[in-house]
């Protein structure tokens, strides 16, 4: 289970960033292709914040659509068209966007 990991690194990051006050929030953003499941995070994320100062912090997820070039003639579409272009029908191309994973920002306490 990867996310126990990647949600690790998350709390470890906001709560270094967080210099001993209170983590009261914790924006992530999550791409679409990113094999990042948020369900999975968040049970993940009551676990390994017990007792740590990001107990109980309310966790927020960006998440960003896949958006993928053609390498033919440069469109870019979405997932939803399955890998072919819309414009020219060919299949294949650059992914643009969609495989972010990454700790956005932190609220804390004042
Ligand atoms: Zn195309």
């Amino acid at each position: 289970m990867h996310e126990l990991g990647l949600t690790q690194n998350i709390i470890d990051m906001a709560v270094s960033e967080a210099r001993d006050r209170k983590v009261t929030g914790i924006n992530l953003v999550i791409g679409e292709l990113s094999g990042v499941v948020e369900e999975s995070i968040r049970f993940c994320f009551d676990v390994v914040s017990k007792d740590t100062p990001a107990a109980g912090a309310r966790l927020c997820v960006t998440k960003v659509a896949a958006v993928i070039r053609c390498a033919s003639c440069s469109s870019t579409f979405g997932l939803e068209r399955e890998g072919l272009c819309p414009e020219c029908g060919k299949r294949g191309g650059e992914v643009t966007a969609g495989r972010e994973f990454y700790l956005e920002s932190i609220e804390v306490e004042d």
